[in-house]
């Protein structure tokens, strides 16, 4: 087995030291037997001993003790194990490893004992009733009854040197919806975006994988979550394409508008093991030729839920209107999103109107239940410690404005994870980082959020009113107060990296994980989607400048930012700005504004010098302006001074002349001039809590 050889000289982290840490030193390994192996994702080396493994593996079949629940789910009860041990993260303890795995990189228990059950079932050693006793076996170690499912985990767990001896053919299912962000933005009220974002969720957590269960066993789903699912079932082609059939019906049923597809793959549980990689390449192929083919009626949208009654977490809602339209010319456009025909009259905050069947669904959701998120959050504040701070979920976009009257929008992306997810060599490999991800990502964003002076803005502890709208994966989507949405935005960036260094280590820095963000800053009243898109194209610019970074291993996460003042949107694009910006330099660059601002230097002087640049046209003229002008100020009003004494860059620019200057490394001499005073005009009002970074 995997005791450790004496001639070992690498690095262990003892697992249960890391398990139990609450921010001291982690142990490495001592000299009692005990198991090692290398994290799936992470590459880390841990060890175990044997004493202490063998107590977690029995917290866990003790409570196993449960069954099935009437879902027909096994009670896998992970939380009443983490409440024993007083841990914080789940995930962590759902990277315990399998001992028995030969490979460096062992699976999780919790995935490799579904793995065995879901071969068991395949090969028709357990039927679904007594899948229980699978597990039990399992957790014994006694395999006798399932020898073709022991054999199919030890080929997946071994280093080549196990092959299946009997294979069997098997169908994979995959799908799930697409171009979310488009169906969240339907329209721009606060309650129908939340409204979009609790039905993606409930229908790829709850109802979608329910259909796989019933049709199935729980096993068969490997993965859901974020808008998609993966499954593993039977060979049975005709019952496969009714269950897609049902998927799609489900998504089409509660998200009208939604884009969907599901796909089915016929393979075998050799190829799945054996070649796991070449099948996903060539099945994700077949299902963006699948999403071409689809056609979606995007006009008339009517609700096949209408008088209906749906559970959603506790609450109950009703899907009802005031009265039907026909729907011809007369009843006109949806009064919500404008695009849609107005099908049903109903009732709304803002007066009778008459609306489309996608924005009904959204309105009566978004109105009756709580943003998922936000339950997350507290129960991330309860954990941490954190009585006393509370937060109140916005209701309107009015609520999240700030005392000037503006919002951010913010959209945030990772870099690098494809590459890690084309990395992944087996299913379990896939199981553990698609959980990892999530939790992550997750974490980052609730510690961003309480450390950037959202947190303690008063003595009660408040946290400002903000709406994250969607977190699914590397992706992050949220709107909150603008005045310190610069702030939290570097916090987030630093987190994100931080926290994924921890749990994924690359070999290349420029294959590390950073995350890119985009921010639109406008009135409250400016319509989110078009906050939305102009963030998302200073996402996009923000992860180009990453990728040239990264090529130079210089990445650590990137911003760009737009900021509209009034309700029209103004061409920056013209003035050199300094943005996007590395996320060093963004902090640098906060640092200066909140400096400038508690100076003596008064926000009209940098107006001035904005106007003067913009009225001139050329450069070296605007330089001697500054210059001159400079020359008459009191001595503790100069600005060139005050700079070159304020400004230390750890990052990409330097001070010279009124100016901001970037040198161009490629080309010898080559330099960019930025007009660094708009930029420190554009984010004046929006870095609060930026002395805390
Ligand atoms: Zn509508
Ligand atoms: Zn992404």
């Amino acid at each position: 087995m995997c005791n450790i050889p004496i001639e070992d000289k690498r690095n262990y982290i003892d697992w249960d030291s890391y398990m139990n840490s609450k921010g001291e030193e982690i142990k490495v390994k001592n000299n009692e037997p005990g198991i090692v192996w290398k994290d799936a994702v992470t590459d880390t080396w841990f060890y175990l001993s044997n004493e202490k493994y063998n107590e977690y593996i029995n917290r866990i079949v003790e409570n196993f003790g449960g069954g099935l629940d009437s879902h027909g789910k096994v009670s896998f009860e992970y939380k009443k194990i983490c409440d024993f041990y007083d841990i914080k993260n789940f995930s962590k303890l759902k990277s315990l490893p399998w001992r028995y795995a030969e490979k460096e990189k062992k699976p999780a228990v919790v995935d490799v004992c579904r793995l065995f059950v879901l071969f068991a079932w395949l090969y028709g050693e357990v039927d679904k009733d007594s899948r229980i006793n699978a597990y039990k076996s399992f957790f014994e170690g006694s395999f006798d009854n399932y020898p073709k499912a022991y054999n199919a985990v030890k080929a997946l767990t071994s280093e080549n040197s196990i092959k299946i001896n009997q294979d069997k053919e098997i169908i994979l299912i995959k799908g799930g919806a697409y171009k979310i962000k488009k169906y969240y933005l339907e329209n721009s009220k606060i309650h129908d975006i939340r409204g979009a974002s609790i039905i993606i969720k409930h229908l790829t957590e709850d109802l979608i994988p329910q259909e796989v269960f019933e049709s199935y066993i729980e096993e068969a789903v490997i993965y859901s979550g974020g808008g998609n699912i993966f499954a593993v079932v039977d060979s049975d082609l005709k019952k496969v394409i009714e269950v897609i059939g049902k998927c799609e019906k489900i998504i089409d049923d509660y998200a009208i508008t939604l884009e969907n597809v599901f796909c089915y793959y016929k393979s075998s549980i050799y190829n799945l093991i054996e070649n796991y990689r070449d099948e996903m390449k060539k099945f994700d192929i077949e299902i963006e030729q699948k999403k071409k083919l689809k056609i979606y009626n995007n006009i008339y949208t009517r609700s096949s839920l209408l008088n209906n009654s749906i559970k959603i977490g506790n609450e109950q809602i009703k899907i009802e209107c005031r009265e039907e339209l026909t729907g011809d010319a007369e009843s006109g456009a949806c009064k919500r999103c404008n695009t849609k025909e107005a099908l049903y009259k109903v009732d709304t905050p803002d007066g009778q109107e008459c609306i489309c069947g996608s924005c009904l669904h959204k309105l009566k959701i978004g109105r009756k239940c709580k943003s998922s998120f936000n339950k997350d959050l507290e129960d991330y504040i309860n954990k941490a410690n954190l009585q006393g701070i509370s937060f109140s979920m916005p209701k309107e976009i009015e609520d999240i404005k700030d005392s000037k009257g503006y919002i951010s929008v913010i959209y945030g992306d990772g870099n690098n994870f494809g590459k890690i997810v084309n990395s992944l060599e087996n299913i379990y490999e896939m199981m553990y980082f698609s959980r990892m991800v999530y939790m992550t990502s997750f974490e980052a964003t609730c510690k961003a959020i309480l450390d950037s002076n959202y947190s303690l803005q008063n003595e009660k502890k408040n946290l400002k009113p903000f709406e994250l709208i969607a977190l699914g994966g590397d992706d992050i989507f949220l709107i909150c107060p603008a005045e310190n949405s610069m702030c939290f935005s570097k916090h987030l960036i630093t987190e994100f990296n931080k926290k994924f260094r921890e749990v994924i280590a690359t070999d290349k820095e420029n294959n590390k994980i950073t995350l890119s963000i985009g921010i639109a800053v406008g009135k409250y009243n400016n319509p989110v989607r078009n906050l939305f898109e102009m963030a998302e194209s200073k996402l996009l610019s923000a992860k180009r400048l990453e990728r040239e970074l990264a090529s130079k291993g210089q990445n650590n996460g990137s911003v760009d930012i737009v900021v509209v003042k009034g309700t029209s949107y103004v061409d920056f694009i013209s003035e050199q700005s300094m943005f996007p910006m590395d996320n060093d330099s963004f902090g640098e660059f906060l640092k200066l504004v909140n400096k400038m601002k508690s100076s003596e230097i008064k926000k009209s002087r940098i107006q001035n010098l904005v106007r003067a640049k913009q009225q001139m046209e050329e450069e070296s003229e605007f330089q001697l302006y500054f210059l001159y002008n400079d020359c008459k100020q009191k001595d503790k009003n100069k600005l060139e001074k005050w700079m070159k004494e304020n400004y230390f860059s750890k990052g990409i620019y330097r001070f010279e002349a009124g100016m901001m200057v970037k040198d161009i490394s490629e080309i010898e001499g080559k330099s960019v001039r930025c007009n660094v005073w708009k930029d420190i005009l554009d984010i004046w009002d929006f870095c609060k809590g930026g002395v805390s970074i």
